[in-house]
């Protein structure tokens, strides 16, 4: 269990907990200006890239600082968790109701609209949530849509959401004031900067999934395709045995591997039985 279903959870997965959910959160005023400030203040974004490269040239013992300290911050406002599909085929079961919103990251990375942010909430109509988000001028964003919250049934949402694992995007959840979780985003390394913070510069803001995936080595046909959407480089390929080996210390548990493998040789098991991987967040 990470440290989220600690202190969130009371020892079950605090992101299947309908209290993370509740409107009630969004009565903290500082709250709900972390919202607003998140999706109007793309300049923040925009800073906080410039100051990725410029941590990558800082001193060895500047880095480690900032990196505890950053992190530390993040667990209090803004901190995610990988979740495998069937986890967020649960977090929409627990939810009322679900909005499909353009990403801020790939706003600022890509300069152009794409939807992989879902917004999920526990009242029927987005609650205080969309409230909020509804009312904010988002004009600065590119695409014709954009603005909008595109209102989606469930079975629908679950779809995109598959099919965004056949893209190689990874499912992640996001506090905004932790507990408090306001979605569900679909990520890559290149263009999300929690990916990005996390994985390239290992500055985490998000926890590794409560699973790791396991290789059936007489299942496995030898195709690569697992290699290629493993957003972090855990899987590589034995040219002796012709098959993929999974490193389980490296695995984040997104299972995105798993949806692609023609073979069905990839499964995901619980972390806390895993020992190599138990205590790896
Ligand atoms: S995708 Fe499946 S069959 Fe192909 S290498 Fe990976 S585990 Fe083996
Ligand atoms: S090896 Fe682990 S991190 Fe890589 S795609 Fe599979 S589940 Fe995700």
């Amino acid at each position: 269990m990470c440290e989220f279903c600690i202190k969130h959870g009371e020892g079950k997965k605090w992101y299947l907990q309908a209290k993370n959910y509740s409107d009630d959160l969004l009565g903290d005023v500082r709250r709900r200006k972390l919202i607003e400030e998140f999706f109007t203040d793309t300049g923040s974004v925009r800073r906080s890239v410039e100051k990725l490269g410029r941590l990558e040239s800082a001193p060895r013992f500047v880095r480690g600082m900032a990196r505890r300290l950053v992190t530390r911050k993040m667990k209090k406002v803004h901190y995610g968790q990988v979740v495998p599909i069937e986890d967020v085929e649960r977090i929409l079961e627990l939810t009322n109701s679900v909005v499909r919103m353009a990403c801020i990251c790939r706003h600022v990375t890509l300069g152009s609209e794409r939807r992989y942010c879902y917004g999920v909430s526990l009242a029927p109509d987005g609650g205080r949530f969309g409230e909020i988000v509804r009312n904010l001028d988002k004009s600065f964003l590119t695409g014709p849509d954009t603005a909008g919250l595109e209102k989606l049934a469930k079975d629908d949402a679950l779809s995109a959401l598959r099919g965004h694992e056949q893209e190689g995007l990874c499912h992640t959840v996001w506090t905004f004031r932790t507990p408090f979780i306001g979605g569900v985003c679909n990520c890559d390394r290149s263009d999300c900067l929690a990916m990005r913070c996390t994985v390239t510069h290992q500055l985490p803001i998000m926890f590794r999934a409560e699973y790791v995936a396991a290789l059936d080595p007489e299942a496995c046909g030898g195709c690569r395709q697992c290699m290629r959407v493993c957003q972090f480089g855990a899987i590589s390929y034995s040219a002796s045995l012709r098959k993929a080996v999974i490193d389980q210390r490296g695995c984040y548990g997104c299972g995105i591997c798993r949806a692609v493998c023609p073979k069905g040789a990839i499964r995901l098991e619980d972390r806390s039985k895993v020992p190599v991987a138990a205590g790896l967040w």
